[in-house]
């Protein structure tokens, strides 16, 4: 076991970790006395390995890009053996100039190839890696585009989809349904509970947007309440990064690649959707709602000491406080992750990796969960073609660094956590 000291926060919580004295709060990279407890099947052979982060885009879903005129959509280009998948605003620049004719030596957007969209492919994959299970969402941006009019009847095709790519395969495939979120709100409301009915179902993918406004918006309150009470999580992922203009004229030409908006658009975006969640009281209001956080939190691990510190030296929040009659204990954001929130290993390092173990509380291996982000993030140049895929071993590596090689816990982030939450061993 593996002691370090505290350095995740400045203070205690005994209510919580029974430790008294400031200092003292242990994190172990092993598991839990109590994890020892459960059934055989998890504690005595190896642990599937579960990749909760994986994407794919139906075949309906790809139909319908391909007859749009705005972003996200699928076009093809002279001189492009795929056609392109054209998803961020980032990648506005230079479709326009595709389109144009204006020739820039740079496609935007990137090549949709079979691994978006085919099944099989997606099952060659898994085998390719050495993944056992796939839990699988609709890729960004989800269906945050469509018509409210169409919305719940698409959402239903998509779900529908899933089901029967995951019912083919039993025991490999399991889905995380999207949410018609421009729909009316009782439509919306009432779409949840059917997706009881489809057996492969263990949760939603959710953008930032939530209907508009982002997840404080207090509209939002009564979705967060229906998938709490239906038991899904949600497994929150971002699309919309920040604005372009933060990354300046460079990158709007196209010459940092995607990597401004992928590597720091994406995380901040997550990091920002949660805090404002955690700012307006979302998980005091629906203390069952659970949330699963695309690539390990964003920045969260790393700025939640910072949050908190802002918190604590806010004389508008102190009075907001006090007002309130101080009747409720204020909950801190390392107690809400500790208790309402999972994060993916999607982080690509050991230091990563240990600062949202680290973050996740005193038993936090307990609650990270594989996953590689297929189809994204393909091998390119003298890699093409590899089977093997560099971002999925930088993950699995970080898992072995971290926590060893078929550790116990290890097996735990590489499957066995994702088995026991999203409860994997039922059909
Ligand atoms: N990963 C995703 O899930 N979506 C993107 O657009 C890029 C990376
Ligand atoms: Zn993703």
């Amino acid at each position: 076991m593996i002691y370090l000291p505290s350095y995740r926060n400045t203070k205690p919580h005994p209510h919580i970790c029974g430790h008294s004295s400031p200092g003292l709060h242990h994190f172990n990279f092993t598991t839990s006395p109590e994890s020892t407890q459960r059934p055989a099947k998890m504690a005595d052979s190896r642990s599937p390995v579960v990749d909760v982060h994986t994407h794919m885009y139906p075949p309906e879903y790809i139909t319908l890009l391909t007859t749009r005129t705005a972003i996200p959509l699928v076009r093809t280009f002279p001189g492009s053996p795929d056609p392109r998948l054209i998803l961020l605003e980032a990648e506005l620049p230079l479709l326009e100039k595709a389109l144009s004719g204006e020739c820039s030596g740079q496609l935007p957007g990137r090549p949709l190839t079979k691994d978006y969209a085919s099944l099989p492919q997606k099952l060659h994959f898994m085998s390719a890696h050495g993944i056992d299970i796939s839990v699988l969402s609709l890729a960004n941006p989800w269906l945050d585009f469509l018509p409210p009019s169409t919305a719940v009847s698409f959402a239903q095709t998509i779900a529908s989809s899933f089901e029967t790519s995951c019912a083919a395969n039993p025991g490999k495939l399991y889905f995380f349904a999207a949410l018609p979120l421009t729909a009316p709100i009782p439509d919306l409301l009432a779409f949840i509970p059917t997706l009881l009915n489809l057996s492969h179902c263990r949760g939603v993918i959710l953008g930032t947007t939530g209907l508009g406004q982002g997840l404080d918006d207090p509209d939002l309150l009564p979705v967060f309440e229906a998938l709490a009470a239906a038991s899904l999580p949600i497994f929150l992922h971002p699309h919309y990064g920040l604005p372009n203009s933060v990354f300046g004229p460079a990158a709007a030409r196209g010459e940092y690649g995607h990597v401004l908006p992928l590597a720091l658009g994406f995380p901040m975006e997550t990091t920002i959707a949660v805090t404002r969640m955690f700012l307006s009281g979302v998980f005091d209001k629906v203390p069952s709602l659970r949330m699963i956080l695309a690539h390990s939190g964003g920045t969260l691990p790393f700025l939640a000491g910072r949050i908190e510190s802002c918190i604590l030296h806010d004389a508008h929040l102190a009075a907001e406080y006090q007002k309130s009659g101080k009747d409720k204990k204020r909950r801190t954001i390392w107690e809400v992750l500790e208790e309402q929130v999972y994060l993916d290993a999607v982080v690509y390092s050991a230091v990563g990796l240990k600062a949202a173990i680290m973050a996740s509380g005193e038993w936090g291996s307990e609650r990270l969960m594989f996953g590689t982000d297929h189809p994204f993030f393909p091998p390119v140049g003298d890699d093409e073609g590899n089977e093997k895929w560099e971002s999925v071993g930088l993950n699995r590596t970080a898992v072995a660094m971290v926590l060893g090689e078929g550790s116990k816990v290890g097996q735990m982030v590489m499957g066995g956590n994702a088995v026991r939450v999203l409860r994997l061993d039922e059909e």
